[in-house]
């Protein structure tokens, strides 16, 4: 007899345990299939919590190399990362977190069945390595995320071309590392490295860095980037990479047609991530796919009746789906609400914040001022530097800025896109103002606390109105 449930979750990563927890919460019985060793998929293993670890003692670091500037005097010697300390101290963050949701489970009912899981048609789910079993369920939800990959010609060999998954458990700081790609993964690691000592290499195919964020924001983490000695190739496309004994030899091909050669201890791609789908039984179950991703509707419910898919595994049919972790787990609650009958509205994918925790900090939410203009908008904009704010030059973080992008006939905020200290944090603020579809006038008269760095958004909305009080 197979075992029975109303929810299987196939994928235990910030959309599924999320999605399981919540069904579980609305008095659901609830099973999720977790094929690694640990909960809590790539968020917790590979992606944000590792990096960020990794981006915290960077500012440890940082912090240490200024100790003359803050008055702390250090003993003879240069400040230097022991990377064996860090590796330590990231593994034991990230064990603790996915402990943390073995710990969740359990308070809610939850089991988790320990193996790989493909979909058998009607309702059943064939687990054919680890706790091998056939399971049973009135509603299924693939949650099976994504994978770095590559693009064709340039071979990962997870020794010296490596991807973010090597990146994050290097036992040493290289002498030199490449990246390949600017988006969020590649400039995170660049800040990491190069603050650890490597000499770092980003190469980007598009004319700029971070090439989804504002034109203003790219313009000013490349200057911050340049500043901190780490090279920026844009509008370069690598070409070919040949791993050696003593690292990769890497050919690019510049904006002018020119080749230009390098040689790095590494070449980490970071050029996006691919759908995992492998082994799943996707289409047999009669899914349909685009470009490898589940094909959704707006309420993430597939082809097949009664089998949603969530997170970085999906596509909404309408362009890039973005594979963020607070996105796959708001999709995941959308469809346990869903599935036990609440009524529930699709996401405004315009109102879901992007972070990007290099150095210095990106948060943006919105329409960049470019994408207002394309829409039709009448666009407003005003911005507002960190450097001008007390919080901000106490911290000794006075790079960056707050922009404000707005329609002019109704005043509506449309966008908000910063870069500096706190940026992550600041942003939050913003997702509420578009999410209230707030007025720039409004943000004017929400009084902002001094001395804090939220001060920049005040002033920027004061800008968009040509009256920011202290510039
Ligand atoms: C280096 C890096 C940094 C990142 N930083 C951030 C960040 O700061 N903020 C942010 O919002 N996002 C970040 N992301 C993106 C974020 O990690 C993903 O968007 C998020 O993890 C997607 O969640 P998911 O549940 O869709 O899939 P995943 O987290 O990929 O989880 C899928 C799970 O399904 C399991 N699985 C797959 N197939 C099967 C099967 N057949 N049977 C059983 N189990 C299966 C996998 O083992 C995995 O555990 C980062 C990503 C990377 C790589």
């Amino acid at each position: 007899m197979p075992n029975s449930y109303d929810v299987v979750v196939i994928g235990a990563g910030t959309g599924g345990y999320v999605a399981a927890i919540r069904a579980a919460q609305l008095g659901r019985k609830v099973a999720v299939v977790e094929k690694q060793k640990a909960l809590g998929g790539t968020c917790l293993i590979w992606g944000c919590i590792p990096t960020k670890a990794l981006l915290e003692h960077a500012h440890a670091l940082k912090v240490i190399q200024s100790a003359k500037e803050w008055g702390v005097t250090i003993p003879a010697g240069t400040p230097a990362i022991d990377m064996g300390q860090v590796q330590s101290r990231k593994d034991r963050i990230v064990t603790g977190l996915t402990k943390g949701i073995e710990f969740l489970f359990k308070k809610n009912k939850i089991d988790w069945i320990k193996g790989t899981a493909r979909l058998a048609g009607k309702g059943k789910i064939d687990i054919y390595e680890g706790e091998t079993q056939t399971l049973e369920a009135k509603e299924i939800i693939v949650a099976t995320g994504s994978a770095a990959r590559s693009v064709p010609g340039i071979e990962i060999d997870h020794t010296c071309i490596i991807t973010s998954d090597d990146a994050i458990g290097l036992k040493d700081v290289p002498k030199s590392l490449a990246i390949m790609g600017s988006g969020a993964v590649g400039v995170e690691f660049a800040s990491i490295y190069r603050r650890f000592g490597s000499d770092v290499t980003l190469i980007e195919l598009l004319p700029r860095l971070v090439p989804s964020e504002d034109e203003a924001v790219s313009a000013e983490l490349e200057k911050s980037f340049t500043k901190q000695g780490i090279k920026a190739m844009t509008g370069t496309k690598v070409t070919k990479a040949v791993a050696g004994p003593s690292g990769v030899d890497i050919e690019a091909q510049t904006p002018d047609g020119k080749t230009q050669k390098l040689s790095a201890d590494f070449l980490l791609v970071a050029t996006g991530r691919g759908a995992v789908t492998a082994g799943l039984g996707a289409e047999d179950a009669g899914l349909k796919l685009e470009n490898g991703y589940i094909k959704v509707d707006e309420m993430y419910r597939t082809s097949v009746p009664n089998v949603s898919a969530i997170g970085d595994v999906i596509t909404l049919g309408t362009g890039g789906h973005p594979q963020l972790a607070h996105l796959s787990s708001a999709e995941g609650i959308l469809v346990a609400e869903r599935i036990a009958g609440q009524e529930v509205r699709p996401i405004n994918y315009d109102h879901v914040p992007s972070c990007t925790y290099c150095d210095p900090e990106i948060g943006s939410v919105g329409l960049t001022e470019a994408e207002a203009r394309q829409r039709g908008y009448d666009v407003r904009v005003g911005s507002f530097p960190f450097g001008v704010l007390g919080r901000a030059r106490m911290a000794g973080e006075s790079e960056g800025f707050v922009k404000i992008v707005a329609d002019k006939k109704y005043d509506e905020v449309l966008g908000v896109h910063m870069i500096g200290p706190r940026s992550t944090e600041l942003v939050a603020e913003a997702v509420l103002a578009l999410r209230l579809e707030c007025t720039v006038e409004e943000l004017i008269k929400t009084i902002h606390a001094h001395p804090t760095f939220s001060e920049a958004v005040g002033e920027a909305a004061h800008a968009a109105h040509g009256a920011a009080i202290h510039l």
